[in-house]
């Protein structure tokens, strides 16, 4: 392998074929792959800054008919620990949000049968009714699949009802591998194949939305499995251009049924900076790729500035799904900010679509300081929100939930 060829090719802005990526995803030196991303980060964010967004994780639902294997979060149909936000809870979660600075929630949730096109809808309005401003980044391609399933509509017209009712963008949720042998085998083949993943995400970018893009490594897959999805990817964003970032983690496997049936145990952090690296590398046409240091922990998450990142991701309020598989990292956006000067950045805070929205809010005016995290609903509650009566439920047991309420 001649180090000194691709070095050059990359450095010029040359595109590396599959087969070159993989070669070098396997045998080039650590050192080197992360001197290279380096580079290109570098090439593609000259001023030094790191950016960051504060916003809330916030999952609406853990029901979910899904039922993937490598999933800890969700709860089977009529499961007592299964539940759904109310619109008030999901308003008070805004406001502590603002609180703290933050100008957006991330909302994704479970494949809900009980949850009609029309509470996405009502929600949404009303979210903006209350908060103008405030941004929903919100459901994930399959979930968008799920509605459109649910509602029969082509998925094109949900997405416009969904903006007209406020969506604002699409989080790249979901996309785990985009190749439908490592799909089936996790068997979240069902919510969305690769094509039905990436057709979701098309047709957001057609309507004018920005959309993230993810990947989960470490369970079933191939490393040639994981460079198609890159290429995937960096395919579609030659079509569109609609991605905004690329976010990548190793799958959790505490509690999930993939982990207890496999003995898989989670991918180590040379493994996350050389995967984050050469996605640097081969996602040429992505401006912005995030640390995932709610998997990795904030010391990787500093180095991953090093290897590629460019962005901290979001200062973490809430968080439920990767808790369950076992990751409890929180940063608060001091730690956040400490993190990235130690590492000799510049920290500034953004919104989704990448625009800068100034200097760190905590040295501006006193923000109440995150050191734990916030769950979406403490074990054992089983409140059923006020107005879930008013959408009706396709399953026996939201049927038979609604009469009781
Ligand atoms: S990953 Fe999402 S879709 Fe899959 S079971 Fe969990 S909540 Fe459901």
């Amino acid at each position: 392998m001649d180090l000194r060829a691709f070095e050059q090719r990359i450095l010029s802005g040359g595109r590396l074929t599959g087969d070159e990526a993989l070669q070098l995803y396997r045998h080039a030196p650590t050192y080197w792959l992360g001197r290279m991303a380096d580079a290109v980060r570098a090439k593609k964010h000259p001023g030094g800054q790191v950016t960051y967004i504060i916003d809330r994780n916030v999952n609406y639902t853990n029901v979910c008919v899904a039922r993937c294997n490598f999933c800890a979060f969700y709860r089977e149909v009529g499961h007592s620990d299964g539940y759904v936000l109310g619109f008030e809870e999901i308003f008070k979660k805004i406001e502590e949000t603002q609180a703290l600075g933050g100008v957006q929630l991330l909302l994704q949730g479970g494949h809900n049968p009980d949850l009609p096109l029309k509470w996405y809808e009502d929600l949404f309005r009303a979210v903006k009714q209350r908060f103008p401003e405030f941004k929903l980044h919100a459901l994930s391609p399959p979930e968008v699949l799920h509605i459109a399933k649910m509602s029969k509509l082509p998925v094109a017209e949900v997405i416009r009802r969904l903006i007209a009712a406020g969506l604002d963008s699409i989080p790249g949720g979901g996309a785990e591998i985009l190749v439908d042998r490592v799909r089936k085998l996790l068997n979240c083949y069902g919510k969305a194949t690769a094509d039905e993943w990436l057709g979701v995400m098309r047709e957001a970018h057609l309507a004018g939305l920005r959309t993230t893009a993810t990947m989960m490594y470490g369970t079933v897959e191939t490393d040639e499995e994981r460079l198609e999805h890159m290429l995937r990817l960096r395919a579609l964003q030659d079509e569109t251009g609609g991605f905004t970032a690329f976010i990548t983690w190793s799958f959790q496997p505490e509690h999930t049924e993939l982990g207890a049936a496999h003995s898989i145990s989670e991918a180590t952090g040379v493994e996350y900076l050389r995967t984050l690296a050469i996605a640097r590398l081969v996602l040429d046409n992505f401006d912005n790729l995030q640390a995932s240091w709610v998997t990795q922990g904030g010391k990787v998450g500093q180095l991953s500035l090093a290897f590629g990142a460019n962005d901290m991701g979001s200062v973490m309020i809430e968080e439920n799904v990767v808790r369950a598989a076992g990751a409890a990292y929180c940063m608060d956006e001091v730690e956040i900010v400490a993190n990235v000067e130690d590492a000799g950045y510049m920290p500034m805070r953004r919104n989704m679509h990448y625009e800068l929205l100034g200097a760190p809010v905590f040295r501006d005016r006193e923000v109440p300081r995150m050191l734990s995290l916030a769950k979406a609903r403490s074990e054992g509650d089983t409140s059923v929100p006020e107005e879930l009566k008013n959408y009706p439920a396709r399953s026996r047991a939201g049927k038979q939930q609604r009469l009781a309420n």
